[in-house]
Order: C-alpha cells, then structure tokens, then sequence
C-alpha cells in the first residue's frame, strides 16, 4: 500500500496526503517549530489513543503551541484521516505547526503565531526492513551523538533530527539496518523512531534518560510486569549492549522487534531472543484483544451523534 493513498486534514480540509503542504513562510519549515505524535490503528482500532494525545499535550505546552481544535475534534480527524484512507493498518500522524506570525519568521514574535493542526494517515510501517521482523534487526551505533536534553528535550516529540539523520547515514553506509545513538555522556539513548532494550541475566533493562519516552516502551513496561520480568531503566554503555544476552526494538512502527547483531557483532547466539519473541507475542495478541484500544467506528458516531444534536 502506497503512502501517496493516504488522506490528510490540513487547512481544514480533508485532501490527499501528497496535496498537504506547509507554507514556506510557516516556522514549522524553517526552523522545525512544530511538535508532532504517532498512532497507530490496526483493524479499525487505535492503539493507546489517550496516552499519545497526553504525550502529544505536553510536547505542545513545552514549545508553546496549542492545538486550534479541541481534543474530541483531534480523535474524531484521525478515525476520518484513516477511514477516508482506506487503510486497514495505519499510522496517523499528528501535528501543531507554530504558524505564520506578523514580522515574519526572522524578526516577528512567535507569541503571536496562529498554530495550526495537521493529520494524516499513511500505511503502517515498520521502523526496520519488515523482513527483519522475523529475523531480527542490525543495529548501528553510530558516532554521531544525541542532542542532549538541555538543548532539545527528547521527551519532547520533535523534528530537530539532525543528528538521527546523520546516524541513520552511517548505519546504512555500515550495512546495518538502523542507528542507535550514545549520549554526550556515553550512555546508550534510542535510535530514529524506536527505544531500545536488553536483556542480561534475566533483566529486563532499558535507558532512561535522553529519549523520547517511547509508548511501546510504557506497553513493554506493562508486558514485563504481567510476565513477572524485571524491568528497569537504567545507563546502558555501548558494551553493555554488544554483551547483552538479548536486545530488541519497542516502537509504535511495528512493536517489538528483536536486534540480532549490533555493529557486525551477533547478540547471544544471534537468533531473536526468545523472551523477546514472547514479549512481541504478548504485544500483538493483547492489542487483538482491544488493549487500549479506541474503536474508529466509535469516534465516527460520535461525530454523527453530535452533529444530529446541533441539527
Ligand atoms: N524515539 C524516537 C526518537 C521516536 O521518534 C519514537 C517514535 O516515533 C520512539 C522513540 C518510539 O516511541 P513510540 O513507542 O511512542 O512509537
């Protein structure tokens, strides 16, 4: 299924996804002033819907922005963006733009902005080669380091992707799937669009600090306590990685997914670990299940159901 079939709502309109633009003039282009969120819907259901609008609230607050469009309007465009698209296994993405502001971008006040809201739907994707799935990712540790969280707060779900970029550059140059990045400070953070998570004598671990807060990751947090696994989010170094006895991926872009050989090294006998084979299991038969899950056809009515009340 191509990108280019998704549906967009942008200028308040519903239009293609490839129509949808953002003016040039708009800080959001030249200054990557705009936070964002990622859901995913998977047979007419969205996955976490609550959690993803909290993270999506408090990326807002921490640049200033507020969403011209209230929360029941946000839910309600994402079930139209993906109903309209067609798509049985979407990933709806959310954004606040800053918006033009008089005096134009270089010298005007952005207190003054009019942000602006976006969605679309594209197809769901996998953050790594889907074939991976099965057997399992290799990860790059890339030279190139996180922006600390004093200058760009990675609890914050932004665009500021330069160094995610540049990695991503040298794992594919590696021959490797994906980058994983340290920190100023050494310590293993995350990779473009993914947490990351080992496994070593029986621990669950993951790091904590320098990192978008992942929603899989709360999920695989969850899955670990219904399993009885300790699970912790600790400073992990780049040997701590290479010696792990497991590793694997949590993203919203295909859930749990195993990390097999990091840097042209395999991890443990480098097949997928089988705790997290079991953790991905778990995942997936829990969201059949409707784990958190929000109907579309729900949000949908509710559309109905109010506009037949204004009527
Ligand atoms: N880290 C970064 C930098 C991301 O962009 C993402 C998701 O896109 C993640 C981690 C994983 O977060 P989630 O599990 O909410 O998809």
């Amino acid at each position: 299924m191509s990108e280019s079939k998704g549906i967009a709502y942008c200028g308040e309109k519903y239009i293609p996804v490839e129509k949808a633009s953002i003016p040039i003039l708009d800080p959001a282009f030249t200054k990557s002033d705009v936070v964002f969120d990622v859901i995913s819907a998977w047979d007419g259901k969205f996955f976490k819907l609550e959690d993803h609008l909290a993270r999506f609230h408090r990326s807002c607050d921490y640049i200033r922005v507020s969403p011209p469009v209230s929360d029941d309007e946000i839910r309600r465009i994402m079930a139209e963006c993906v109903t309209r698209s067609g798509f049985d296994h979407a990933a709806v993405y959310i954004l606040c733009t800053r918006g033009r502001y008089p005096g134009g971008t270089a010298t005007g006040d952005p207190r003054m902005a009019e942000n602006e809201f976006i969605a679309y739907a594209v197809p769901y994707y996998w953050i790594v080669p889907k074939e991976r799935v099965n057997t399992g990712a290799h990860i790059w540790i890339a030279d190139t380091r996180r922006a600390p969280d004093a200058a760009i707060n990675q609890r914050v779900k932004n665009y500021n992707r330069m160094d995610l970029t540049r990695a991503q550059f040298e794992a594919l140059d590696a021959g490797a799937d994906a980058p994983v990045l340290l920190s100023t400070e050494g310590f293993i953070t995350e990779g473009p669009g993914f947490n990351v998570w080992i496994l070593k004598n029986g621990k669950v671990l993951t790091p904590g600090e320098n990192l978008l807060e992942g929603i899989t990751r709360k999920s695989v947090f969850e899955l670990c306590a219904e399993a009885g696994l300790d699970a912790e989010a600790v400073d992990l170094t780049e040997d701590d990685f290479k010696n792990a006895d497991e590793a694997f991926i949590s993203s919203t872009g295909g859930g749990i997914i195993a990390i097999t050989m990091v840097n042209n090294k395999p991890i443990g006998n480098g097949a997928p670990g089988l705790t997290t084979g079991k953790l991905s299991d778990s995942y997936w038969s829990k969201r059949a299940e409707g784990w958190e899950a929000t109907a579309l056809a729900d949000l949908l009515n509710l559309e109905n159901s109010q506009a037949a009340g204004a009527d």
